[in-house]
């Protein structure tokens, strides 16, 4: 695997190009933020009336409507939501674009899923950060940086791969690791790892451990703090130094629980479920579900977020929270602006 950092990124590649991130949400205004910071031309691409549209004007962009921006700029980052995008595409950009032009994305979705198909004259680039929008903002104003994975999908001018080096560098990905992979690649491991590990398994996991302990008649105060709350603590020995350093931190009686009992919660069962779920990602039913599912307006997606939002845990997590008034202060979130 292809592994750069900053000193293989050329940075005065960008320096001429005229920028425009389309969408100012969790990537988009740390994307823009950071390549403002890096010295590059930057402005956003909203559809009029948006939400994100004063937030992008009070942090000093220059906004516009996706189909102006289209036209002018010459990278054209999609930092929308995957679902919007092939329509988004569809109706604002595909008629700007200009041969040489480059499309962008962060996330390989719609490219590989053929959802957009770019003309063949465009050359098609992907800069992934490894982490959430608000966290690439973030390490990058302490001087760090989210590793980022770049793909091509299109290459005419020959000179694309040069291009996501530097906007990955420019975002602050060169300073902890900028990867090589494939549009395939990025989509199909993202979408898995969001769904049975990172997203889907850990909430699972966390409110079966919840429920399972109020269901004994243990206080749902304990059951946050032991199955939900801790799991930020001990996930963070495991960023620092893997499992091993986290099985050094906590007691051996913890220790033993886990490689004795762990088996018994992730057994063949759930494997078997994990590669369910991939072949349907690898076939695109999930892809095809996702977008059906978003053109019908979302009628399934909103009840379960509706749901999942009144569970107990949410609730008395809430409340516990609220007495720990310094988990309140240096949010990463703030709605008003970001
Ligand atoms: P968000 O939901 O945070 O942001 C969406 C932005 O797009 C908002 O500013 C929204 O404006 C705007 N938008 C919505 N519809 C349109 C439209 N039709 N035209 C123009 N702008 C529109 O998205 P994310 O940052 O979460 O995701 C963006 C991309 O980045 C996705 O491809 C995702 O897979 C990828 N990605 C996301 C990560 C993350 O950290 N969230 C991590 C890595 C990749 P409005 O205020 O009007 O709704
Ligand atoms: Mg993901």
């Amino acid at each position: 695997m292809n592994i750069y950092y900053d000193r293989d990124a050329d940075l005065s590649l960008l320096k001429d190009k005229k920028i425009a991130i389309v969408g100012y949400g969790s990537q988009g205004h740390s994307h823009a933020l950071n390549l403002r910071d890096s010295g590059m031309d930057v402005r956003i691409a909203l559809k009029s009336g948006s939400g994100s549209w004063p937030k992008a004007e009070n942090a000093g962009f220059l906004v516009q409507e996706v189909a102006q921006a289209a036209k002018e700029a010459d990278i054209i980052m999609i930092l929308t939501p995957d679902e919007v995008a092939s329509e988004m595409y569809a109706a604002d950009i595909k008629a700007g674009l200009r041969p040489g032009t480059c499309l962008a994305c962060a996330h390989g979705f719609n490219i590989h899923f053929k959802k957009i198909v770019p003309p063949d004259d465009v050359n098609v680039f992907m800069v992934a950060p490894k982490g959430p929008g608000h966290l690439l903002r973030s390490e990058f104003e302490k001087g760090q940086g989210v590793p980022c994975l770049i793909a091509i999908a299109q290459d005419p001018s020959g000179s694309t791969k040069d291009i996501a080096l530097a906007y990955a560098s420019a975002i602050g990905g060169g300073r902890a690791a900028i990867l090589e992979t494939s549009f395939k690649e990025e989509t199909e491991t993202d979408l898995f790892g969001e769904q049975t590990v990172l997203c889907g398994g850990v909430t699972e996991l966390m409110r079966a451990g919840f429920e399972t302990l109020v269901e004994a008649g243990y206080a749902p105060e304990m059951a946050f703090f032991e199955c939900i709350h801790e799991m930020k603590l001990i996930v963070d020995l495991v960023y620092e130094g893997g499992i091993t350093n986290m099985r050094y931190s906590v007691s051996n009686t913890a220790e033993y629980g886990d490689m004795t009992r762990g088996k018994r919660v992730i057994g063949e069962e759930t494997r078997t479920a994990m590669k369910g779920i991939l072949a349907d990602i690898q076939s695109g039913k999930f892809a095809d579900e996702w977008i059906a599912e978003h053109r019908s307006g979302s009628p399934n997606f909103n009840a379960l977020r509706e749901a999942a939002k009144g569970h107990q845990s949410e609730v008395v997590g809430a409340h516990l929270r609220g007495m720990m008034p310094w988990m309140q202060q240096n949010r990463l979130v703030d709605k008003a602006k970001n």
